[in-house]
């Protein structure tokens, strides 16, 4: 939670704590003081009440008390003249309207006079009490409250004797109505749903205040109030209406000398309903009060915490935090001390940031750990993908520019090995014409100190350096410092890495080592091309030679075969006689004369057919061959007996199928076979098979002697040119090596392949196969 969070929450919860509280506290005392002024208005309502019914009451005696004593209505009750007091009485009653009626009794109790209802005269009411207390103690005297009979009202009657002298003449009796008191009262109690009654001593009714809107019933008995009134007490209460269950607040006040009670009573939701709109009210502010402390304390918050949040996000560009002096609170206070100390903390921080961006330039973390070996093995991948050398330096030149966290110049010098002068090659950030002016061909200094001392170079400034010797080139591309690295591979010297600096700088040994290792792995890679290059310049070379070799005996072979051609047609004209008769010396000698040339002959037909295999100049020219006629035909041209003691055996089937190939060259390839076998074997066999193999779909020829044999080491070389096991000037058989490498090419030549299985002084078997092709058309004709 943030701070501000907490702050705002924290003066929320105090203000709703203390606001809410202060309403509680508000609520209850209102309601209580409200309880108060009820009860005590009720009281003064029931205490005004309970003295005007006094009064009232009171009035009405002195009335009657005057009544007999003053006016001619006492000389006439006196005189029992009953007609003029009948009169009189009616006189009185319209004075006096409080009063119901009113009559006169004589000493018996009997109604003599009334008026109202004179119809009632002449009945005995002497078993009222009213009368008999009047009669006993010859005083005035209030009955209890009791229903007129005459109008079914409630009355008090109010007896006062008539005197002459001791003795009573009679007795006056007023009915006073008692519904005037309603009147009274309802004058006092006329707030809201305030209600204010009178019962008598019995607890019944006698008058209320507010009509018949009070819905009283008459027996008030079962009201707890009623019942503290009857006993004859006067107080406050709060009770339950037992009717309608309704919770009143009432004050009652006793009459003592009438024995009634006056009650006060008004609803408690009535006197409540105040308090409980102000409780409303209140609730209404706390809310308010709450809302506007979490607005309040959010606001103040983030003044206090908005300082302490810029601390944690300073900005960009100005990582220190100001207080401003806009508000004109504390924090303004803390400028004229705080902000002179953020400017020089931001002055500690630029000389900070500059110290590390310096630092990082010269140290940058390239020179370390991974980001080192990362750089080395990039690297060493881009100079090794390829083995050109152009390509080798251009590649190392690019890489040291874009690792390095300043700009440069590099260079590459390779020593030549025959001159033994630094030869300039490739440049980076450099016109690389000027680089190598002829002038400066082999070095402007300190190249060459680097050269001869085969250490790490560093100038921290060219141009004091004295070794230095054309100062102006490094003036025009503005280069100051120098690192040179010898490119030592296998403890040569190669050539010379230089990189140079646009501004003084002294190359720390972090950066002499790393580009060390660099020129370590660039040394490997130059030697590589290098190599290669010698080799493919010697490749070339060995061509040409043997281009050369080839021309040479073709050109050779022609000017020997010609005038040899002619030494064997003449020798063998004079061995046949043409030019006169020759004795048999002479036959003898031009016979070793013509064999002689005969061989020399096949010798350098073979150089001349070899030489034009090598040039691919020899065209397979495939036609459908008869094999069978093909091998009668081949044997026919070894019909001649030979001069050993030799068996030359021919082994193949009647019928071989006809295949496509180039019978020249097929025939050419048997014949060298058969002819070294029968050069190699002094007695024995000499066999020729041929057998169609329809499984592997080709033709096998086998060569099969019981000669000298050919020793296993030298299996894999009788193939290859001028290779002969016995190549020694002693060798007993004649050759140059030529007819196994003619039978390989011509095989190949044909699609087919050739083998050999020999045991040494048991015979040798070479095997050629050719690929069986069936030919198309059926008219095959064979083309020898
Ligand atoms: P050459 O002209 O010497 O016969 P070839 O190429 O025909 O040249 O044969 C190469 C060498 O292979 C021979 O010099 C010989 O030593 C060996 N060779 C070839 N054929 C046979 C064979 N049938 N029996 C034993 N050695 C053989």
């Amino acid at each position: 939670m943030s701070l501000a969070t907490k702050l705002s929450l924290g003066i929320a919860l105090l203000v709703t704590v203390s606001v809410g509280s202060v309403s509680l506290l508000a609520f209850t005392v209102s309601r209580r003081s409200l309880r108060e002024q009820v009860l005590s208005a009720n009281l003064t309502a029931a205490t005004l009440a309970a003295r005007a019914v006094e009064q009232y009451i009171a009035d009405a005696a002195n009335i009657m008390r005057e009544a007999p004593g003053q006016s001619k209505l006492g000389q006439e009750v006196r005189r029992e003249n009953w007609p003029e007091a009948s009169k009189l009485l009616e006189d009185f009653l319209r004075n006096f309207t409080q009063f119901d009626s009113v009559f006169v009794r004589d000493p018996q109790g009997i109604i003599r006079a009334r008026v109202p209802h004179a119809e009632a005269v002449g009945e005995d009411f002497s078993f009222w009490d009213f009368f008999r207390e009047a009669m006993r103690t010859g005083r005035l005297h209030i009955s209890g409250v009791h229903v007129s009979k005459a109008d079914r009202r409630s009355v008090v009657s109010i007896s006062v004797p008539v005197l002459d002298g001791d003795n009573i003449k009679g007795v006056l009796v007023g009915a006073l109505s008692l519904g005037r008191i309603s009147q009274l009262i309802s004058m006092i109690g006329r707030e809201d749903r305030s209600v204010v009654y009178v019962v008598d001593g019995e607890g019944l009714l006698i008058a209320h205040s507010g009509g018949a809107r009070a819905g009283l019933p008459e027996d008030m008995k079962a009201r707890p109030i009623v019942q503290a009134v009857m006993a004859g007490k006067s107080g406050t209460m709060e009770f339950r209406e037992p009717d309608r269950g309704e919770s009143l607040l009432g004050a009652y006040v006793l009459i003592p000398r009438l024995g009634w009670g006056v009650v006060a009573t008004k609803p408690i939701w009535v006197v409540y309903a105040a308090a409980n709109r102000l409780g409303r009210w209140l609730l209404w502010m706390a809310l308010g009060c709450t809302a506007a402390a979490v607005l309040f304390g959010w606001g103040l918050a983030r003044t206090w915490t908005g300082p302490l949040l810029r601390f944690s996000e300073p900005a960009a560009g100005d990582p220190v935090i100001r207080v401003t002096a806009e508000s004109r609170d504390e924090q303004a206070v803390l400028a004229p001390s705080f902000n002179p100390m953020a400017e020089h903390l931001q002055d500690s921080y630029r000389d900070l940031e500059r110290e590390i961006t310096e630092s990082k330039q010269t140290e940058e973390p390239i020179w370390h750990g991974l980001e080192r070996v990362k750089a080395l093995h990039e690297i060493d991948l881009a100079i090794t993908s390829t083995l050109d050398l152009r390509t080798v330096l251009d590649v190392l030149l690019g890489k040291i520019d874009s690792l390095l966290p300043y700009p440069v110049s590099t260079t590459v010098r390779l020593r030549n090995r025959d001159t033994g002068e630094l030869e300039p090659i490739s440049c980076l950030n450099l016109n690389e014409a000027v680089w190598k002016e002829p002038e400066w061909k082999s070095g402007r200094g300190l190249t060459n100190v680097v050269a001869e001392t085969r250490i790490p170079l560093v100038v921290e400034n060219i141009y004091t350096d004295p070794r230095v010797r054309d100062r102006e080139f490094f003036r025009r591309y503005n280069l100051v410092s120098y690192l040179g690295l010898p490119l030592m591979a296998k403890r040569e010297l190669l050539g010379v890495l230089s990189i140079y600096r646009k501004e003084e700088h002294r190359f720390t040994h972090e950066e002499v080592e790393f580009l060390s290792t660099i020129a370590g792995q660039a040394a490997i890679a130059i030697q590589n091309s290098q190599l290669y290059e010698e080799t493919k310049k010697q490749a070339v070379e060995l061509e040409k030679s043997n281009k050369v070799k080839s021309e040479f005996l073709s050109v050779m072979s022609h000017e020997l075969r010609t005038p040899l051609n002619v030494v064997i047609g003449y020798a063998g004209m004079i061995k046949d006689g043409m030019f006169g008769e020759i004795n048999p010396e002479q036959e003898e000698g031009l016979g070793k004369v013509l064999k002689q040339a005969n061989d020399q002959l096949t010798t350098i037909n073979s150089i001349l057919y070899a030489t034009q295999l090598e040039a691919r100049a020899i065209i397979v020219d495939r036609h459908p061959v008869t094999l069978t006629d093909f091998l009668n035909h081949l044997r026919s041209d070894y019909d001649a007996p030979l001069d050993k003691e030799l068996t030359l055996n021919w082994d193949y089937p009647s019928e071989l199928p006809p295949v496509i190939t180039d019978s020249a060259k097929l025939k050419q390839i048997l014949k060298n076979l058969i002819d070294n076998a029968i050069k190699f074997t002094e007695r024995g066999n000499v066999t020729l098979s041929a057998q169609y193999l329809p499984q592997a779909s080709s033709v096998e020829f086998k060569v099969t002697d019981t000669a000298i044999g050919i020793p296993k080491e030298s299996l894999s070389v009788i193939f290859e040119k001028f290779h002969q096991v016995d190549s020694s000037e002693t060798r007993s058989y004649g050759g140059v090596g030529l007819g196994l490498y003619i039978v390989k090419q011509l095989t190949e030549l044909l699609g087919g392949d050739v083998g050999v299985e020999s045991e040494l002084g048991k015979g040798s078997t070479f095997a050629v196969t050719i690929p069986y092709e069936k030919p198309v058309s059926q008219d095959i004709s064979e083309k020898n």
